[in-house]
């Protein structure tokens, strides 16, 4: 195993100076040239303020605070991020190096269709490996994030019971380990969330799904491999239940780290679905960037996809390309988002699939599914487990022990700080008490799999032994522990000059 580089003898960095505190009066960062254009009045100073407080700073002050501010986060460029249910895989640099290419990154999207061909045919080429990676009959890549294409999906559930003339049809049916997400769409789209329980082997009660399968089921929404890294033993007789209630299968699709390459959920019955393109097709997520959630559908839900979809509008032949555009789908639930969705996003999923090829994206998955296996082992005697059973791409464990009282899983993910770790997702699933959701990811070397395994060990001895070394954690950042109560009530986000009070 490799050594561990503890690091808590070094003093946290210090979070100070804010970029208000920088700078001088009269300092610039920039020359501007003389205009080349007719300079114009300013508007009526009634409509100017004069009150506005910038920080006057030269580039370099400018640059060595960004900087220094991204040296106080972790990322995945620095460090193992084990976040679960968030894919924090590496980002491959050559991704960024094509969404930055001038045909990509500097096209208008009022531009006429006819002028950005190449661009249309990389979202048309994306939308038909989505279609194959999940065996589904066609995508759109409108929603921008995950939880938006849920909201597609249950919408396009939705408008198929009222074109059935089945509007009473108002029930999701949704699993307790479900990410909160799931029930917070279903809501948002008019319609009610059923929960039902899971059993004793983190599947789902299939007796309780029988009990709920009624008339007004419009559907299930289930995530697979489930969110406690359990692949569902019964899926197939899930889906079959549905079904025979005249429900349809919606797949959260978050999880597909966890099935590229081996298992189509269309095969396994899903009428649809969504991706997240930002955890599972690499792109830099988390810290509320954009994201993109294509949702695709099998024959029966595709005509109500969000639209405009790319399409061949003009076949082509041997020496012209066919002419890309954009068309709706017949029953389409409409527009979701500005334009065409966040294209950069797209490039970048279409880059990564394109280095992969079919054997990678297999390969993909398969080193997901062995890390979180051999480190899910590594840790079986001295984490209690929920459940004892080969799981998929992540798993889940508790932090707490009957002989080390006081200690909560907040505590382990607040010294694996100290030991240069990113926390596992804590508390989630809600049904697992003291959860902590590992998740690997495939782009993790045996080496950083194993300085893992041996923190995590050595944090569950300094819990039996040294309490307080946990309690106080974490010693090295320049934020130890914030009132989470006050983050949430009182959130400030924005930078302004205040009196330190
Ligand atoms: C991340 C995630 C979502 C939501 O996706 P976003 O892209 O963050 O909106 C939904 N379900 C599961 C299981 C997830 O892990």
């Amino acid at each position: 195993m490799t050594e561990l580089h503890i690091q808590t003898n070094d003093a946290p960095p210090p979070l100070e100076p804010l970029i208000y505190e920088l700078g001088a009066p009269g300092r610039v960062g920039v020359n501007l040239p003389e205009p080349d254009v007719p300079t114009a009045d300013l508007p009526d100073a009634a409509l100017l303020r004069d009150e506005v407080d910038l920080p006057e700073v030269s580039e370099q002050d400018v640059v060595r605070h960004f900087v220094r501010l991204s040296q106080l986060n972790h990322a995945v460029d620095t460090g193992f991020y084990p976040l679960g249910s968030c894919t924090m895989k590496y980002n491959p640099k050559i991704n960024e190096d094509m969404a930055r290419l001038p045909g990509f990154a500097l096209v208008h999207p009022l531009q006429d269709p006819e002028t950005v061909q190449g661009a249309l045919a990389l979202m048309y080429g994306l939308q038909q490996w989505l279609a194959e990676i999940s065996g589904m009959s066609a995508v759109s890549l409108q929603p921008a994030a995950g939880a938006h294409g849920e909201f597609s999906g249950i919408l396009m559930i939705r408008a198929y019971h009222i074109a059935n003339g089945e509007p009473h049809r108002t029930k999701i049916i949704i699993p307790d380990s479900a990410h909160g997400t799931n029930p917070a769409t279903t809501s948002m789209a008019g319609l009610q969330a059923v929960e039902i329980p899971s059993d004793a082997n983190g599947d789902v009660d299939l007796d309780e799904l029988r009990k709920v399968c009624d008339e007004n089921v419009a559907g299930m929404m289930i995530t697979v491999p489930n969110t406690l890294g359990v692949f569902e033993a019964h899926i197939k007789e899930i889906v079959e239940i549905v079904h025979e209630a005249g429900g349809l299968m919606y797949m959260d699709g978050a999880n597909m780290n966890a099935m590229l390459g081996v298992i189509k959920p269309a095969e396994l019955g899903f009428d649809v679905m969504h991706y997240n393109l930002h955890k599972t097709f690499s792109t830099p997520h988390g810290g509320g960037g954009p994201g993109s959630g294509p949702v695709a559908a099998n024959d029966k839900l595709r005509p109500f996809l969000p639209g405009p979809i790319v399409d061949v509008v003009e076949q082509g032949d041997e020496d012209t390309p066919p002419l890309y555009g954009f068309v709706h789908p017949p029953q389409s639930i409409g527009p979701l988002k500005a334009f065409w969705g966040n294209f950069g996003i797209m490039v970048r999923a279409y880059a990564y699939i394109a280095a992969q090829g079919a054997d990678g994206l297999r390969e993909v998955t398969r080193h997901a599914v062995l890390n979180a296996n051999y480190i899910r082992v590594a840790l079986k005697g001295t984490y209690p487990m929920p459940f004892d059973r080969f799981c998929g791409h992540e798993f889940v464990c508790e932090g707490h022990w009957k002989d080390a009282p006081g200690i909560h899983a907040l505590d382990i993910s607040k010294r694996l700080m100290d030991y240069g770790i990113h926390p596992p997702t804590n508390y989630f699933p809600l049904i697992v008490p003291e959860a902590l959701l590992i998740e690997p990811t495939e782009t993790e070397s045996k080496e950083s799999c194993d300085n893992f395994i041996e923190a995590m060990l050595k944090i569950a001895e300094e819990a039996h032994e040294n309490p307080e070394l946990l309690h106080e954690a974490p010693h090295v950042t320049p934020v130890g522990r914030v009132d989470e109560v006050r983050a949430a009530k009182q959130l400030n986000l924005c930078c302004r000059p205040v009196s330190h009070e």
